[in-house]
């Protein structure tokens, strides 16, 4: 048996992602040349690159990775937790949990990557072991008017999609009466009574209008069309409500996507402030923190099933934390070119709605060249080993 030889850190290159972003249904609107996601590669003196994606305008990505170069030039590429750990430790004074923290996320998800090429092995194996091939994705869609919803959610039922989240738009933002509800009842119709659904209302948005009161009827009108789950349906530093709606809630609480750091969400773990967690890999850290933050929330009986509204790349490293971590859903965006349009060979729902989990070496996906040369301005430079 011979021993890996270190697979040092040339070059990490970075490529935000602009010109055809989705709307978020932000109350400050996303334009499509705004860029929100940047997607990075490592290249290392072996020859060998890996990919990541970090979810955050990509010039402050830009400005990270030349901020971190000393931590990581020359660096081993095949030892992603210590790399990345090394990273944080050494950044702290510069804001723990920001910029940083996210543009981490994105160097750890291509290091897995590295890892997983130089050993053979895809990146759920290297997490401790495949416990599941594929994986129920869940079409992430917004709120319209109620009269609307039909159209957004069809194409995408017909895509064969089984699973449902509607979010944002005008959900809990309005004083008509009855819209809430109206719009869940349209949305149920249109998924189909078979159909998993789940409700996002979005409450990290600016100057969330809703408290306490307003969560604990929302989701009794919930439990009323048998949603799966309500999302983020209070402020998302409102710890102590987030206990009481979790404990008084028919329907599951889930929350979490803009916590980033492990260390971050121990307090909402341990208390009890959530059913399901959403930590996001492509900020929180990375793969080696989603993994933790993972096992920390089975440990205290909460479930783990990753926020993922996010590029191909993202949704690759959700694919292979769900395989080792055994979640039962990984998010996908509705109609995201970042998604849909920048492998080689894209995703693809199975007969049951499923997605197969890539069991290649390390992520298990390839960018093809032509396709991401629509989404920025230097594709060459990210290729560039
Ligand atoms: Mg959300």
């Amino acid at each position: 048996m011979t021993r890996l030889p270190p697979a040092r850190i040339r070059r990490i290159a970075v490529a935000p992602l602009l010109g055809e972003s989705p709307k978020g249904g932000w109350s400050a609107e996303i334009r499509p040349e705004d860029s929100i996601h940047a997607l990075i590669a490592v290249h290392t003196e072996c020859g060998l690159s890996g990919y990541g994606s970090v979810f955050t305008d990509g010039r402050l990505v830009q400005a990270a990775v030349k901020v971190l170069e000393p931590l990581w030039a020359g660096e081993n590429a095949l030892e992603p937790e210590r790399v990345t750990e090394k990273l944080h430790q050494n950044t702290f004074w510069m804001g723990r949990g920001g910029s940083l923290t996210h543009t981490i996320s994105g160097i750890d998800i291509a290091l897995w990557d590295i890892l997983g090429q130089a050993t053979g092995l895809p990146v759920g194996q290297l997490l401790g072991g495949i416990r599941r091939r594929r994986v129920q994705p869940y079409c992430s869609l917004l709120m319209e008017r109620p009269e609307a919803m039909a159209d957004v959610i069809a194409p995408y039922r017909a895509q064969g999609f089984r699973a449902f989240k509607i979010g944002w738009g005008p959900f809990g933002r309005t004083d008509e009466p009855g819209l809430d509800e109206a719009i869940v009842r349209a949305a149920r119709a249109a998924a189909g009574e078979g159909a998993q659904l789940f409700v996002d209302a979005g409450a990290s948005d600016a100057y969330w209008p809703q408290g306490l009161k307003w969560a604990l009827r929302t989701a009794e009108m919930l439990a009323d069309y048998r949603v799966g789950w309500f999302e983020e349906a209070l402020s998302p530093d409102a710890l102590d409500d987030f206990c009481e709606l979790r404990r008084r809630s028919p329907v599951p609480i889930a929350g979490g996507e803009v916590l980033t750091r492990r260390q971050a969400f121990l307090p909402w773990l341990v208390r009890g402030a959530f059913d399901i967690v959403q930590p996001d890999v492509t900020k929180v850290g990375g793969i080696s923190e989603q993994r933790r933050i993972a096992w920390t929330a089975a440990d205290h009986g909460v479930k783990y099933i990753g926020h993922g509204w996010n590029t191909a790349l993202g949704l690759a490293a959700d694919l292979q934390l769900a395989a080792a971590l055994d979640a039962p859903l990984v998010e996908y965006i509705g109609g995201s070119p970042y998604v849909d349009g920048l492998l080689a060979t894209p995703f693809q729902l199975d007969a049951d709605g499923c997605l197969a989990i890539p069991d290649a070496p390390g992520l298990g996906v390839a960018i093809d060249a032509e396709k991401l040369a629509r989404y920025t301005p230097e594709p060459a430079a990210l290729l560039r080993a």
